[in-house]
């Protein structure tokens, strides 16, 4: 969901000044016919599946499987709708000109964006608003069978705090890093202050420089009110507290807080944000605390604690570093070989801005998958090797504790590997994902982008185990990604710096000297 916003406020961003430079819709009333069509839409595909779980739920309400497999399904339903309708309405109709033909909105950087963002914003509402009954209706089961079996849970969710938690979960957290951005992008457009800053520095490329500055300090301080966005509450002191204090010593972890993330306990999550040490925090959802054990716990945590002690934060920024530095050559070559491409040499320009948004999603959509999930492997076994017992206490035939025998010549010689992992660590971690997926209402084999099912984490947390030549593909797999991000992001700096950087320093110097 994530992942749509952002793309929302890509093809915001991706409308030329003057509207997109192909022939739209003129008819004021088709743009306001789309315009409302998609919250109508929206409200609708919400109905109709909200409709379709409860029918499930009444038919056989001991199979809640099945029921939340429906949701699931119906909600990539409605979000595929959201994104689609929102680039017909934003890319065939005169939306955007309508928007920044009011000159008063024009006016304030960023507004025009915002408005021109709003039917979007609507219809993610709408379509919550009207999918809240199936989702109550899904909890209200599964807590029904917790109760049963005598496990502790909380009354269901209101539609208000529902809508709050998905607004601040899926939406804020794109949202307040974005408008500082789309007002800096604004402000340095052409008519505003871009020309200005030109002039004045003599640098051709100090609008983007600007915006790199504003992209890069939004993204340092990101985490600072991303914990307000999200209720969160410092971790008090305590046990827990102290147990995972010691743990972030002994594996020479930093931070600057860890934090229970408030969901009326409706969701069993963890993350960890912030590239360095003083705004970097770690935190645990209130339903993660109140319902799993103090050592599946530690190897959540621990998990996260593998995502910031393996880098992975700091890759992330490199892929999206390196996202941009392959559109802008892109569109370079495009200028340099394809000037006729579109005919009208001005039109290239409005039409190379919708590419790179085109280009960007691409690259995410297609790349920014197959490099999370195996970040997210290496962080699983991070988090089972966070909860490796002591000897006495493993109590599965293990390659770490030697117990187990891996020389197939030698059957009943335990061999030691140090490279392996401890199999009732990996078997601790595991039950810790099945019970999330339970607790969350995920089927175990419900595909994920970004993390892969969790039927599958499990599978190879068990190969780790017993196969340690499987950790060490891994690792290199991920070495591999870093080297090809590291070195990507440096030769395109390089060549950037190589095409504009001489004749535009010299430039810079002599205005300098006056
Ligand atoms: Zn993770
Ligand atoms: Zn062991």
């Amino acid at each position: 969901m994530q992942f749509i916003v952002f793309a929302a406020f890509a093809i915001v961003l991706s409308v030329p000044l003057d509207g997109p430079p192909w022939q739209t819709l003129h008819s004021p009333w088709w743009t306001g016919i789309i315009v409302v069509g998609q919250v109508m839409g929206a409200g609708l595909i919400g109905l109709a599946g909200s409709a379709s779980v409860k029918r499930k739920l009444e038919r056989d309400p001991a199979w809640l499987p099945g029921a939340q497999r429906r949701l699931g399904r119906w909600t990539l339903v409605l979000r595929f709708f959201l994104i689609n309708s929102f680039i017909v309405g934003m890319y065939l109709t005169d939306w955007s000109r309508y928007v920044r033909g009011v000159a008063w909105m024009h006016r304030i950087w960023g507004l025009d964006e915002m408005v021109m963002l709003l039917p979007f914003l609507l219809s993610v509402l709408a379509g919550w608003i009207v999918l809240y009954p199936a989702d109550r209706g899904v909890r209200q089961v599964s807590l029904e069978h917790r109760l049963w079996s005598s496990q502790p849970g909380r009354p269901v969710w209101s539609l208000g705090s529902y809508l709050a938690f998905m607004f601040r979960h899926h939406v804020l957290i794109i949202l307040a890093p974005m408008v500082p951005i789309v007002v800096a992008i604004d402000a340095v457009g052409s008519d505003h202050y871009g020309g200005w800053l030109r002039r004045v520095t003599g640098v051709v490329w100090a609008d983007q420089a600007v915006l790199v500055v504003v992209a890069g300090l939004v993204f340092l301080v990101a985490p600072v009110f991303l914990r307000f966005i999200w209720q969160t509450r410092s971790l008090p002191a305590g046990d827990l507290r102290e147990r995972l204090d010691t743990m972030c010593r002994r594996i020479g972890l930093s931070y600057r807080d860890i934090l229970i993330w408030q969901s009326d306990g409706m969701v069993v999550n963890a993350a960890v944000m912030g590239l360095i040490r003083p705004v970097r925090y770690i935190l645990l959802s209130d339903g993660l605390l109140e319902m799993m054990e103090d050592r599946k716990i530690e190897a959540v945590f621990g998990h996260e604690a593998g995502h910031v002690k393996h880098h992975h934060i700091t890759f992330y920024l490199l892929f999206a570093v390196l996202s941009m530095l392959i559109v802008g050559g892109v569109s370079e070559l495009v200028v340099l070989y394809w000037p006729e491409l579109v005919g009208d040499r001005s039109q290239l320009r409005d039409y190379l801005q919708v590419l790179a948004m085109v280009l960007i999603i691409g690259i995410w959509g297609i790349a920014f998958g197959p490099v999370s999930r195996r970040f997210e492997w290496q962080a699983d076994l991070f988090g089972a090797r966070s909860v490796t017992p002591v000897a006495g206490e493993c109590d599965r035939p293990c390659l770490l504790h030697g117990t187990l025998a891996a020389d197939l010549a030698n059957p009943g010689r335990p061999v030691r590997d140090a490279a392996a992992v401890c199999a009732t660590a990996a078997h601790t971690f595991g039950e810790a994902l099945h019970r999330i997926a339970v607790l969350n209402g995920i089927p175990i084999e419900a595909h994920s982008w970004r993390h892969s099912s969790i039927a599958n984490r499990m599978r190879l947390l068990a190969q780790y185990a017993v196969d340690p030549s499987a950790v060490v593909r891994l690792n290199r797999a991920v070495v591999a990604v870093k080297i090809v991000l590291a070195v990507g992001t440096v030769v395109g700096l390089a060549i950037g710096a190589w095409l504009y950087w001489p004749t535009e320093l010299i430039r810079m110097l002599r205005v300098w000297r006056g």
